[in-house]
């Protein structure tokens, strides 16, 4: 068995559908071919359901009219009979008939949860419709069979495992399943979601409980690079990472992998590989146990940093201090990224700021507490990156006239962290690509 994950852009339009279709039967490997929503609809499903909240029921009808009507075209080049494009209507009038619903009801987080399955729901129908046409066996499998999240919203693997191989023992015969990623149902058996971009997190369960030989995320980008394309002029792929190696770039921000994908396949120790539906045959990245080689491998930059420093003078020589700062994040659910300490003071980042005035508040029982925003963490990655002779003299030297505000060496093996404001970052990347990877 092997998963097969496509994204928004992959199925986003009917030509897409129609070039995945030829890369799941492109072999005879039995495969759970997971979809995200056409590119596009989550987003607009958000949209709407703000909306809604809001109780603007005008402007989400409108939204969910527009939204509708994209469906409309979308299927009248997906489907060429008359009989699959009258069942492809059904589908569209089913889904968009429960969001009119939504309009005459009152709003509430589940319902929120419901309508933003809907764009996961509709893609693998009108996909499943597609092959059906074209005469390609293959099995629908509901999501929301078998997706668990626990009382903590964290997937419930061993439950996944057990329900998923009861779901596939009823089809002994089928080779091809399509099913939805993203969605699932919680501990109290609602609809809910793995998030914002958790297909990938879907694929990556999937693929541990299922023992996959791979799990393949189809993107329209050729794998993980050494550095940003969008901002560097020359990039080169990366054709093998560690999953440590991966973890650390796809936490700070290599924007091709969902972060939290990693942990299942590394656990299941099923390879990841990263490829492109443009360039089928190109090798893209694979993200497996072992590091191909020591030393710097990539650079990742993540926006939207907060830095934040709390000063005190009764840091001197005390202890549990750490300890008391940390619990303010942890009551506010704040995940802290970056942290360094002096005598007298911690800087640490987060990159969340919804409760940041409480936690404010509450640092400055222990100190002067000074916040800075709109910075950017950069990251060195590279297996074994801290033993790598000269490394630390190259970087910086190569970061000359960059106000670094912040470094984080020796957390990771595998990782250096730098805290920059945000208007140095195209600087830093450009400099980085020429000083580690004589890139210009
Ligand atoms: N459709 C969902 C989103 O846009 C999940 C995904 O694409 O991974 O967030
Ligand atoms: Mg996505």
């Amino acid at each position: 068995m092997k998963v097969m994950k496509f994204g928004g852009t992959s199925v986003g339009k009917p030509e897409r559908m129609h070039e995945v279709s030829k890369l799941i039967t492109k072999d005879e490997e039995s495969k759970i071919v997971v979809l995200s929503a056409l590119s596009g609809t989550t987003n607009s499903l958000v949209a709407i359901s703000d909306a809604l909240s809001k109780n603007d029921k005008k402007a989400a009808k409108e939204k969910i009219d527009t939204l509708e009507g994209h469906y409309h075209n979308f299927i009248k080049e997906l489907v060429t009979g008359d009989a699959a494009y009258a069942k492809a209507k059904t589908i569209v009038a089913e889904h968009f008939e429960f969001l009119n619903i939504t309009l005459k009801i009152s709003h509430n987080e589940a319902l929120y949860k419901d309508i933003l399955a809907q764009g996961e729901l509709l893609s693998t129908k009108l996909f499943c419709l597609f092959l059906e046409e074209a005469g390609i066996d293959h099995q629908y499998l509901a999501a929301l069979d078998f997706m668990r999240i626990d009382e903590h919203d964290e997937p419930a693997l061993d439950t996944i495992k057990t329900l998923l191989e009861q779901t596939l023992k009823q089809y002994p015969d089928k080779k091809i399943f399509i099913t939805q990623g993203y969605i699932c149902r919680n501990a109290k058996s609602e609809v809910d979601n793995l998030k914002r971009g958790g297909s990938d997190y879907s694929a990556s369960l999937i693929a541990a409980a299922t023992n996959s030989t791979v799990c393949e995320i189809w993107t329209d980008i050729d794998g993980m690079h050494n550095n940003d394309p969008r901002i560097v002029n020359k990039t080169r792929p990366i054709e093998q990472l560690s999953f440590d190696e991966a973890a650390e770039l796809a936490y700070f921000g290599a924007k091709i992998l969902h972060p939290t994908c990693i942990w299942p396949a590394q656990l299941a120790k099923v390879p990841v590989k990263l490829l492109n539906t443009m360039q089928p045959e190109a090798a893209g990245t694979t993200i497996q146990e072992e590091a191909s080689s020591d030393g710097v491998k990539a650079v990742a930059a993540k926006d939207g940093i907060i830095a934040i420093k709390i000063k005190s003078s009764r840091m001197l020589l005390a202890y549990g201090f750490l300890r008391k700062i940390f619990e303010v994040f942890e009551k506010y659910r704040t995940s802290i990224d970056m942290v360094t300490t002096s005598e007298v003071a911690v800087s640490l980042t987060i990159d969340n700021d919804a409760y940041l005035s409480q936690i404010v508040e509450e640092l400055k029982t222990f100190g002067t507490v000074e916040i800075d925003n709109d910075q950017t963490i950069v990251s060195i990655v590279g297996n074994e990156i801290t033993e790598t002779e000269d490394l630390l003299e190259n970087l910086f030297e190569t970061l000359k006239g960059i106000p670094v505000r912040m470094v984080n060496y020796g957390g990771s093996r595998h990782n250096i962290s730098i805290l920059i404001p945000k208007a140095f970052k195209e600087q830093t990347l450009q400099q980085l690509n020429k000083g580690l990877f004589g890139l210009e």
